[in-house]
């Protein structure tokens, strides 16, 4: 029930976010910012370890060779069933026919990203977006290739095996 409530809110935001472009972004909840740490919400019955999340995101930013101010509003990473995602993939402009979700970045929802698990792939790539977009500002079309080389990285190093 509450995960229902949860993408009906999800929902309206990307169709809000669609409509209303930078007027949504204006309207960015910034509360969070005193902490540069990722805020971790869960709606799923598994267990995420927050650490971890932290551990990457700061991984991440290295790799880009960004330092993590706390002036930026942190990303929100939501973890949700993969049905879940898929249902917000399909009205998400990211749409690719024929695709499937496994990580969406969301800029104009408080900087959400959605997962379904942690995998530090995927975290790592949506997180690369998430750096990409705030800190670094490099238009859209760069967003990708950043991300595969933050992969890339995160694939070479010997403790990505340990998730
Ligand atoms: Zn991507």
């Amino acid at each position: 029930m509450a995960v229902q409530k949860f993408i009906f809110v999800i929902a309206a935001l990307l169709i809000f976010a669609a409509e209303f472009g930078l007027a949504a972004d204006a309207r960015a909840d910034l509360s969070g910012a005193k902490e540069p740490y990722p805020i971790v919400e869960n709606h799923t019955a598994d267990t995420i370890d927050s650490t971890l999340v932290d551990l990457l995101f700061f991984e991440v930013a290295e790799i880009l060779e960004i330092s993590v101010n706390k002036e930026f509003p942190p990303p929100r990473v939501i973890i949700i069933s993969f049905e879940d995602l898929q249902e917000i993939y399909q009205k998400s402009k990211a749409l690719k026919p024929g695709f499937r979700a496994f990580g969406l970045y969301l800029p104009k929802n408080n900087y959400a990203i959605l997962i379904t698990s942690f995998d530090r792939l995927t975290l790592g790539h949506e997180f690369a977006h998430y750096f990409t977009h705030l800190y670094l500002k490099e238009p859209r079309e760069k967003w990708e290739g950043i991300a595969e080389k933050v992969e890339r990285e995160l694939t070479s190093r010997p403790w990505s095996k340990r998730r």
